[in-house]
C-alpha cells in the first residue's frame, strides 16, 4: 500500500532527535505534505536513517542537518538531506558507495561506522528505480539528493 510520505518522514525523523539533541545539532525538516509513493516502508526508512545519522554523526556540536522532501514533474519525489558538518574531500567522493569505504579511518573510528551505510543506501534506492547523488564541500558541509519514482513499475 502507498506511503504517506510526510507523516512516514515525521515519525523516521523522531526517531533521530533525542541522538541530534544529545550532540545538540538542530534538526531541520521541510515537507510538503499529500505526497504518496508506492514503497516498502523498512526500506525506505533504512534509507533515510542511513542518511540521516551520517549527518548527525560527521556534524559537529552546534551544527545543523536539514531534511527538505518535494513532489517533482508529478510522479517523483526528492528528498534532500543536507548537514553543516566536516564534508568530504573531492578525492574521496566517488567512492563514499563503496561498501567498508571510510574517508578516514582515524577520524571516524571513534563514531564505530563499518562503512556500509552509504552502499545499503545505493542498493536500496536502485531497488527503487531511484537515484541518488552528492556534493560536498570540506568544512562547510554535505548534501545528499535521493530522486524516487512514486509508482513502481
Ligand atoms: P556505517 O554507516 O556502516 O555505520 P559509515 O558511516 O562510516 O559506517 P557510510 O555511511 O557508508 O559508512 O559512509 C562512508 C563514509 O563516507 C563515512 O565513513 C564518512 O567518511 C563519509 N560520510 C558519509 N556521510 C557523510 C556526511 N554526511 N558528512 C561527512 N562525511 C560523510
Ligand atoms: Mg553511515
Amino acid at each position: 500500500s502507498p506511503v504517506n510520505m510526510d507523516v512516514f518522514m515525521d515519525k523516521t525523523l523522531k526517531l533521530l532527535e533525542a541522538e541530534a539533541s544529545r550532540k545538540v545539532i538542530e534538526l531541520k525538516m521541510d515537507l510538503e505534505a499529500g505526497l504518496y509513493m508506492e514503497a516498502d516502508e523498512d526500506r525506505l526508512r533504512q534509507i533515510v536513517m542511513n542518511l540521516l545519522s551520517n549527518g548527525i554523526n560527521y556534524t559537529p556540536e552546534g551544527g545543523r542537518v536539514t531534511v527538505k522532501m518535494e513532489g517533482i514533474n508529478e510522479d517523483h519525489i526528492r528528498i534532500r538531506i543536507s548537514d553543516t558538518g566536516i564534508g568530504i574531500p573531492k578525492k574521496d567522493l566517488p567512492r563514499i558507495f563503496e561498501r567498508f569505504y571510510r574517508v578516514d579511518k582515524a577520524r571516524s573510528r571513534s563514531s564505530g561506522g563499518t562503512g556500509l551505510g552509504l552502499s545499503i543506501v545505493k542498493h536500496l534506492i536502485e531497488l527503487h528505480k531511484g537515484t541518488i547523488s552528492v556534493t560536498s564541500e570540506v568544512g562547510r558541509g554535505t548534501t545528499f539528493i535521493i530522486e524516487l519514482p512514486v509508482l513502481q513499475q
